[in-house]
């Protein structure tokens, strides 16, 4: 069996911890304490192997050097964002600079998750916009939504695994 270490990353409110938990139990739990920082154990079969998977659910209230010691600690990241927030968006690519700057000289390994896709009509981001960041940081892209479950929340999980695996 493997060991991964995955951490969740995005700016605060995105849905990093509905998303963890639809992962985690397939429910959406509507308000999840903004200030916890969890990590959760869980095993599954990704592609007949089985993936023992550590999972931080960080809770941007870190300082700088307990967010540097979340990154070195993981394995792959799952960088979050909000479709209906450009903000949350915009936030990516410095967070990907971080990353980077942290794991130097390894490569950082990462999918790019937008979140809230039930939101459509709200949505302040295109899906070709985030495909193109996708492509530019060279990560698998997936829309869905924790709420609904809409989309492929596993297969961001899986898709980082294999990728932490392939490394
Ligand atoms: P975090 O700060 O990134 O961990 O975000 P949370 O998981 O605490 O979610 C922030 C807010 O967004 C909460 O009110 C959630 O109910 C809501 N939320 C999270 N995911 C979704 C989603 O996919 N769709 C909708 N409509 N709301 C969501
Ligand atoms: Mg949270």
């Amino acid at each position: 069996s493997a060991e991964v270490k995955l951490a969740v990353f995005g700016k605060a409110g995105v849905g990093k911890s509905a998303l963890v938990v639809r992962f985690l139990t397939k429910r959406f739990i509507w308000e999840y304490d903004p200030t916890l920082e969890s990590t959760y154990r869980h095993q599954a079969n990704v592609d007949d192997e089985v993936v023992n998977m550590d999972i931080l659910d960080t809770a941007g209230q870190e300082d700088t050097l307990q967010r540097e010691g979340h990154v070195r600690w993981g394995d792959g990241f799952i960088v979050v964002y909000d479709i209906t927030d450009r903000g949350s968006f915009e936030e990516v690519a410095p967070l990907k600079g971080l990353l980077e700057e942290v794991k130097k000289p390894k490569h950082v390994t990462l999918v790019l998750v937008g979140n809230k896709a039930d939101l459509e009509h709200a949505r302040q981001v295109s899906t070709e916009e985030g495909e193109r960041l996708a492509a530019e940081m060279a990560c698998a892209f997936y829309e869905c939504s924790a709420c609904t479950g809409e989309g492929a929340v596993s297969e961001a999980f899986y898709e980082l695994c294999r990728e932490v695996r392939r490394r």
